[in-house]
């Protein structure tokens, strides 16, 4: 059993590199990439190629199919909340610090744990 995973790129295949090459000796094809991890895409694909192979093939349906933006979003008090840390790259161990909720449209800020930062879901922002 491996947990390796295929790029979703649609036409990884078609690209010619050794890495790709795989088979019995005298009857090796040009094959889908499969790793144990992506950088592109979230981990989905294994170059920005890929990744935009597959945009160009799906992207327009899947737009439409998670609903295409129709009217201009505005920057406002209520949705203007981002995440924010100090980093010290002098510090050994623990370079992050003073995690913290930024308003860019107030300025304000509100301190925040490391767990509410790692947590996508937590949010101050009432409207998107
Ligand atoms: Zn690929």
């Amino acid at each position: 059993m491996s947990d390796l995973k295929l790029c979703q790129g649609t036409k990884c295949h078609t690209y010619h590199t050794k890495d790709r090459l795989k088979g019995i000796k005298g009857s090796k094809t040009n094959q889908t990439r499969r790793r144990s991890s992506f950088y592109y895409g979230k981990g989905n694909f294994c170059s920005l190629n890929c990744q935009n192979d597959w945009f160009n093939d799906f992207g327009d349906r899947a737009i439409n199919h998670f609903g295409r933006l129709e009217q201009a979003k505005h920057l406002t008090e209520d949705n203007a909340w981002v995440k924010d840390y100090d980093y010290d790259w002098r510090a050994k161990d623990n370079q992050h610090s003073n995690w913290r909720s930024v308003n860019k449209v107030t300025q304000e800020q509100r301190p925040m744990t490391e767990e509410q930062y790692n947590n996508d879901e937590y949010t101050l922002n009432t409207t998107e």
